[in-house]
């Protein structure tokens, strides 16, 4: 036990996972910016720039929650040079409605709307189940989401199965143990509750260091598998191509 809770290993994490976000959907946003002293903004923009989408870019974006990485890759594509516009697509995923549902009232805060020529596509589903067809996307984004999964080789799998030939894999992933500490400390000060973010704590300590992750995402049938580390470690950008 850690701090006299027990731990994940016998529970059902993806109905844990799913319980945990549901109730920290209303806070969600605020702990990402409290917790990470706002640094989270500059990884996500850093992994949108590894992306560099093109017009024309079809994005699975999974775990996608409250739609950060989304919001993020849409700005992106309308500050691209070109204006000849091949129509880009995105589809946001993610196991939990509620986060989605926060997700959907942010786009249309920020003008993401259909009137305005944008048709984000909400889609409630697990990662490593996906309820998408074969090679339907250009390009496949996980941040901060890897991490809460039961099976990582299955979400790996996944986002190989709809990815098309020449498709491109990328992984966001938060690697530094001693911030872990302080993730439920901040749940408590912030949102008033301890216990989701407890268990928060609990799933990311038991997840694979970069090299290993690395030979997962080859292992799944990706090429030209490599990472890069940002803010020394704290976090990292895994990337793979379908080949
Ligand atoms: N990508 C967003 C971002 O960077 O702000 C959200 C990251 S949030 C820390 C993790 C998300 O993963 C939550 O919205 C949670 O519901 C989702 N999640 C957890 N397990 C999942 C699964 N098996 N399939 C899809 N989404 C999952």
């Amino acid at each position: 036990t850690h701090f006299g809770f027990k731990t994940v290993k016998e529970r059902d994490k993806s109905k844990e996972v799913y319980s945990v976000f549901e109730k920290v959907a209303d806070s969600y946003d605020v702990m990402n910016d409290a917790m990470s002293f706002g640094v989270h903004r500059i990884w996500k923009d850093l992994f949108i720039q590894e992306l560099s989408p093109l017009h024309g870019c079809k994005l699975l974006d999974t775990a996608g929650g409250t739609g950060d990485i989304t919001f993020r890759y849409l700005n992106y594509l309308n500050n691209l040079e070109n204006k000849k516009k091949i129509k880009s697509y995105v589809t946001v995923s993610d196991i939990n409605q509620n986060m989605l549902d926060v997700g959907q009232s942010r786009a249309k805060k920020l003008g993401f709307t259909p009137e305005n020529g944008y048709n984000i596509d909400w889609l409630q589903s697990d990662a490593e189940n996906l309820s998408c067809p074969d090679e339907s996307y250009t390009a496949y984004t996980i941040a901060f989401g890897i991490r809460n999964v039961t099976h990582i080789d299955k979400v790996l799998s996944e986002a190989y199965r709809v990815l098309q030939p020449g498709g491109r894999f990328l992984c966001l992933e938060l690697y530094d143990q001693y911030s872990f500490q302080m993730i439920p400390v901040m749940g408590k000060l912030i949102a008033g509750q301890w216990e989701p973010y407890q268990y928060l704590v609990e799933s990311i300590r038991k997840f694979p260091k970069q090299d290993e992750l690395k030979g997962m995402i080859e292992n799944a049938g990706f090429r030209q598998v490599t990472y890069k580390n940002l803010t020394f470690g704290v976090v990292a950008i895994h990337s793979g191509f379908k080949i």
